[in-house]
C-alpha cells in the first residue's frame, strides 16, 4: 500500500490540505470554541514538515515524529490528541518500511485508542471521535469485502464526512465545546472535520 517515501508524501499533502482548510476550520471553532482549530492545525503541520525524518526511516519513525511535533507545537486539545494518534499509529508500525492495508487499519485502531485513552470521549460526544470511529468501521467493512485500497479509503472518508456532519445534532460533553452546551446544536465539530480532511488526503494519494 505505502512505503516510507509514500507516507512522507502523504504527510506533506496533509499539511497542504490543512493549510487550505485553515480558515474554515477556525470558523467552525468560533461558535462552539475559541476560533483557533485551523490555526492550531496549520501551525502543527508546518512544524511537522520542518522536522520530517529522511525517506530511509521506517514508517513507524515517520509517524512518531509527526506525533511528537504535534504534541510539542500545538496548544489546545487537538495537539495532544492528534499527537497521541500519530504516536500510537507510529508505535503500531515500528520497524516497517512498507505498510499494507491490514497494517494501516491496525495503525488507525491504535490511533483511535490513543485519542480515547487521552480524551475519554465516546461516540456521540461531538468530537473527532465521531468521525474516526465510523470511518474505521466503514474501512474494516470495505476491506472485509476485498475492495481496493482506494475504495476502502473512500468508504472511510465518506463515513468520516457523514460523522462530522452528524455532530451538528449532538450536544458536546467533552472539550471546550461542552461549555456552550445546547447552544452548540447546529454547529459542526471542527476536529471531526479536520480528521475527515486528513483521511480524504490519504485517500487522494491512491
Ligand atoms: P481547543 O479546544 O483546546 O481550542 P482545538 O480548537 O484545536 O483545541 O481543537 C478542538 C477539537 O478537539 C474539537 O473540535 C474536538 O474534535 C477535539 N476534542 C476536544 N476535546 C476532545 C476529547 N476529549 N476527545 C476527543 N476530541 C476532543
Ligand atoms: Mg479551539
Amino acid at each position: 500500500m505505502a512505503d516510507s517515501r509514500k507516507v512522507l508524501e502523504i504527510v506533506r499533502a496533509m499539511g497542504a490540505r490543512i493549510e487550505q482548510e485553515k480558515d474554515y476550520l477556525t470558523e467552525l471553532d468560533q461558535p462552539i470554541g475559541d476560533s483557533d482549530h485551523g490555526i492550531n492545525m496549520a501551525r502543527g503541520f508546518a512544524a511537522v514538515e520542518q522536522k520530517l525524518p529522511p525517506p530511509e526511516s521506517d514508517v513507524g519513525a515517520i509517524l512518531k515524529s509527526v506525533g511528537m511535533t504535534l504534541v510539542s507545537t500545538v496548544g489546545g486539545a487537538s495537539g495532544p490528541l492528534y499527537g497521541t494518534a500519530f504516536l500510537r499509529a507510529g508505535m503500531a508500525c515500528t520497524g516497517r518500511k512498507e505498510l499494507d492495508l491490514a497494517g494501516f487499519l491496525a495503525a488507525m485502531d491504535a490511533a483511535i485508542e490513543g485519542v480515547q485513552a487521552r480524551g475519554h470521549a465516546a461516540v456521540g460526544e461531538a468530537t473527532m471521535i465521531d468521525a474516526m470511529v465510523p470511518a474505521q468501521q466503514a474501512m474494516k467493512a470495505a476491506a472485509g469485502e476485498g475492495l481496493s485500497v482506494r475504495a476502502v479509503l473512500d468508504a472511510g472518508a465518506a463515513a468520516a464526512r457523514a460523522g462530522a456532519e452528524h455532530t451538528k445534532q449532538l450536544v458536546a460533553t467533552k472539550g471546550r465545546a461542552s461549555y456552550v452546551g445546547e447552544r452548540g446544536l447546529g454547529h459542526q465539530d471542527p476536529g471531526a472535520t479536520s480528521f475527515t480532511d486528513l483521511l480524504e488526503t490519504i485517500a487522494a494519494a491512491f
